[in-house]
């Protein structure tokens, strides 16, 4: 009897019809049932699903399918990141309106995603670029405006003048358009802005509740971007004018040695000071020159350091002496005030810029005396002195050590109210603003006479108009399309202006993970009982790449979420999985390396069963994984392995709840070896199905179980006993494998008599007592008489048991003076030690 050949097309859409028809994996939005809320970093509808997604999804399915099975009400979505440059450039290339172009990428991935298995709820299934999801982000936004969270303000952006549009600093290369390639200008624009910068503190404290949870290098790169910094601000008069220059530095230990300041081109001040000098115009020249450079450029070490005179002077607060004020560009508005005193003796950036422009230089820190080493001179100085010291030259401070004068300078300030301590952080405020087509509007209204008025509640959504033609340029076609433009202010009702900017997408998927509990609310943004019970999500899986913004505007929006009143946590995600690239032929798949696996091929060939087991067999989930073809083709072997014992076994093969009839006490030697491997392989994969998460070793564990029942069935089958042992553990392979290869499982389980669905049974226990081995004793002699008796595990290995004999209490006691020349060792009867 045969139960035909392994055709994994077939089976593979039998069974996703099957689950699809019993609702298998439709959530509830609540349950008395523990929760588990399982989510891969949501795709862009680029069109075609690539290797990398298929290792995100398959890890976070094998966790959605094995927490289902230990009992957890899991929650397990899929939706679409559906806003976007990249569906505005395909539409301008073909001339096919981004909504259609995206809309029919959806439809293409989701089947793709349909042919992998994936244990998706479809039923909550999303894509950010309909009213019925941006609606509510518009909501939350018109909620931080008026909390004034939300604001616009001035700030210099990159500009591409042929695309008409600002482009983010990762859309400039070498000061270049990606687009276009025309040369990127800085253009001062109105943007809003999301103050993210008020939460900055709580983002830093709360990564400590992450720990354990998330990687240590993402924490670590969270805290590097918010980038606390301990410090003083410190204030410099300018001579001759009323107004005063202030610092943020963590260094005020080097005030004595500040001999210059140097300002951003930015600097508001800049213009005062410059007005009605001789150097005017020069200063005016190296602004424009210098706001043109891109910010990335500026911020580089190796950059040029360069600046000009502004003919002006500052006082330096404790030694009185005149500092000349320059521009310079390597200091950036962004970081601290913009301005920056200049420590040329322990500052190397000040130190480069000194050397050029031949300024004053004063040594502040010197080795500790005791060091014995000469004080330092300005004159041997090759490079700024940064380590640490003690202060020298620094009035009544001197003798200090340097990190002791930090606070007691600051302090002496403080006094006459010339410095205060402070924190800065390195985080800017979030600019949401975009100047493309294809995004979520955002909902404000330009008055004459009322100013910026958001947009009423009762007035969302305000929808993003399909009926318009995309710019052959890449400019948005929102500021020419009146209908969209025209308005009348909600305010005074007089005619008004739309704002014609989107949402950065980012907005969108900062959020999408909460919707996913309520996807289909239509009356409020979330069902509350729902996102109380789903919420944080417990395992978020996805790449490096985004580890840094993706995830911190998700933090930052669920504490504003939380502080407008929406039940939800203080943090997003309970635990992260950041999964390695995958790779082949040494470099990540790419279609100008023309090394790219297509996942729709691969289906094809050997299904997606074969596809999922060897993205998890190939290396654990953190790691690179290499694409090998051999390796596939081992995945597929194996499975045509177990599908062919399933098929050889099946004449005595009873369903799972059979092997109740499996008696322990009458089982023979091969059946006990058989039971205890099996459960032995369950406390192993159940074990490595938890965090950290090693599935490689999960499958391994299975194949070894395949290749003992192999060695044991011609033996078992001969017994009822040995029948019920191969029965336990052929329906053991199938129920752990399933996460894995869940529709091979599913036929085979169904094969051997079982009515219900694999994916729906209980994951197996293992019983200590089937893990116990047999037991055995040796005996221990030294120079031929009896010393001692061990009692060993039957398959010790000899070296095992040479160690156990010579580690036995009374055979040391004969040892004791005594050289050991030899130890023979009888598998399984006698030591027989030797000593001279
Ligand atoms: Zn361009
Ligand atoms: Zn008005």
């Amino acid at each position: 009897m045969g139960i035909g050949k392994y055709e994994p097309r077939t089976i593979e859409q039998k069974w996703q019809d099957e689950w699809r028809e019993r609702r298998r994996f439709a959530a509830e939005s609540t349950s008395d049932k523990p929760k588990y809320y399982v989510l891969e970093m949501f795709p862009y509808p680029s069109g075609k699903i690539h290797m990398g997604h298929v290792r995100n999804y398959s890890i976070g399915d094998v966790v959605a399918r094995y927490k289902r099975m230990r009992g957890f009400h899991v929650l397990h979505p899929m939706g679409w990141d559906a806003f976007g440059l990249p569906a505005e450039n395909a539409a301008i290339k073909h001339g096919i309106h981004p909504a259609k172009w995206t809309f029919a990428n959806i439809d293409e991935m989701r089947a793709q995603l349909q042919r992998m298995g994936y244990s998706y709820d479809w039923e909550r299934e999303l894509a950010t670029c309909t009213p019925e999801y941006y609606k509510w982000e518009q909501l939350f936004f018109i909620r931080m405006m008026e909390k004034g969270l939300a604001y616009r303000r001035k700030s210099p952006q990159n500009w591409c003048p042929d695309c008409h549009t600002v482009l983010a600093n990762e859309q400039v290369e070498d000061g270049k358009c990606w687009r276009c390639d025309a040369v990127v200008e800085q253009k001062e624009l109105e943007q809003w802005f999301l103050r993210i910068t008020d939460y900055a503190e709580e983002l830093l404290a709360d990564l400590d509740k992450l720990a354990g949870g998330w990687p240590e290098r993402v924490l670590t790169m969270q805290r590097n971007w918010i980038g606390r910094s301990h410090g003083s601000e410190i204030t410099f008069q300018i001579e001759g004018l009323a107004e005063s220059i202030t610092v943020f530095t963590t260094r005020p230990d080097t005030l004595f040695g500040a001999t210059f300041m140097s300002l951003a081109a930015e600097h508001p001040l800049v213009k005062r000071l410059a007005e009605g000098t001789p150097e005017q115009d020069k200063i005016k020249d190296f602004v424009h020159k210098v706001v043109s450079l891109d910010r990335i450029q500026r911020a580089a070490d190796d950059l040029e350091k360069e600046g000009v005179f502004t003919g002006r002077y500052c006082l330096n607060p404790v030694t009185g002496a005149r500092m000349p004020i320059y521009v310079a560009n390597f200091v950036l508005m962004g970081y601290g005030t913009g301005a920056v005193m200049a420590v040329p003796a322990h500052d190397q950036r000040d130190f480069e810029f000194a050397r050029k422009y031949d300024l004053p230089m004063k040594v502040v820190i010197s080795p500790a005396p005791s060091e014995q080493v000469e004080p330092i001179k300005v004159e041997d100085l090759t490079e700024a002195y940064t380590a640490p010291g003690v202060l020298v030259d620094s009035g009544e401070f001197t003798g200090l050590p340097n990190e002791e004068a930090k606070a007691k300078i600051t302090d002496h300030l403080a006094e006459r109210s010339i410095a205060k301590k402070t924190v800065n952080y390195r985080l800017r405020d979030w600019n949401v603003s975009r100047q493309r087509y294809w995004g979520a509007p955002i909902p404000a209204i330009y008055c004459a006479t009322c100013g910026v008025v958001p947009v009423p509640e009762s007035d969302l959504p305000v929808i993003l108009p399909l009926e318009v033609k995309t710019h052959e340029d890449g400019r948005s076609p929102l500021p020419d399309f009146q209908e969209f433009v025209h308005t009348w202010c909600p305010k005074c009702g007089g005619p008004a202006r739309r704002e014609t900017d989107t949402f950065d997408t980012f907005m969108e998927s900062s959020w999408y993970y909460a919707r996913y509990t309520s996807t289909h609310s239509t009356d409020a943004a979330f069902d509350d009982a729902a996102l109380k019970y789903w919420l944080p999500v417990d395992q978020y899986i996805g790449g490096i790449e985004h580890a840094i913004l993706h995830l911190l505007y998700s933090r930052f929006f669920i504490k504003v979420l939380r502080d407008m009143g929406y039940p939800v946590p203080d943090e997003p995600f309970a635990s992260l999985l950041t999964q390695g690239m995958v790779i082949k032929d040494g470099a990540k798949m790419s279609k100008s390396k023309g090394n790219v696996v297509d996942p729709n091929e691969m289906i094809n060939k050997y299904g997606a069963d074969t596809t999922r087991l060897f993205i998890l067999f190939a290396a654990p989930p953190e790691k690179e994984l290499e694409w090998s073809d051999q390796g596939v083709e081992g995945a597929s072997r194996f499975l045509g392995r177990l599908w062919r014992l399933v098929e050889e076994l099946l004449p005595d093969l009873s369903a799972s709840g059979a092997c109740a009839n499996l008696d322990p006490a009458a089982l023979s030697p091969r059946a006990k070896d058989l039971r205890r491997k099996e459960h032995e392989t369950v406390q192993r994969v159940t074990r490595d199905l938890e965090p950290p998460f090693q599935f490689n070793t999960v499958i391994a564990a299975v194949m070894e179980l395949v290749n003992e029942l192999y060695h044991a069935k011609d033996e078992l089958r001969a017994t009822d006993q040995g029948k019920a042992a191969l029965s336990s553990a052929v329906a053991t392979v199938l129920t752990v494998l399933s996460p894995v290869a869940p529709h091979i499982c599913e036929e085979l389980w169904r094969t051997i008599g079982n009515a219900g669905l694999v994916c729906a049974e209980p994951w197996p226990t293992w019983d200590e007592t089937a893990l116990a081995r047999d037991e055995i004793t040796v005996v221990v002699q030294v120079n031929g008489k009896l010393r001692g008796k061990l009692v060993v595990p039957a398959d010790s290995s000899e070296d095992a048991v040479r160690q156990a004999a010579l580690g036995d209490e009374n055979v040391v006691r004969h040892l004791e003076g005594k050289t050991v020349r030899k130890v023979v060792v009888v598998p399984g009867k006698l030591v027989n030690i030797v000593v001279g």
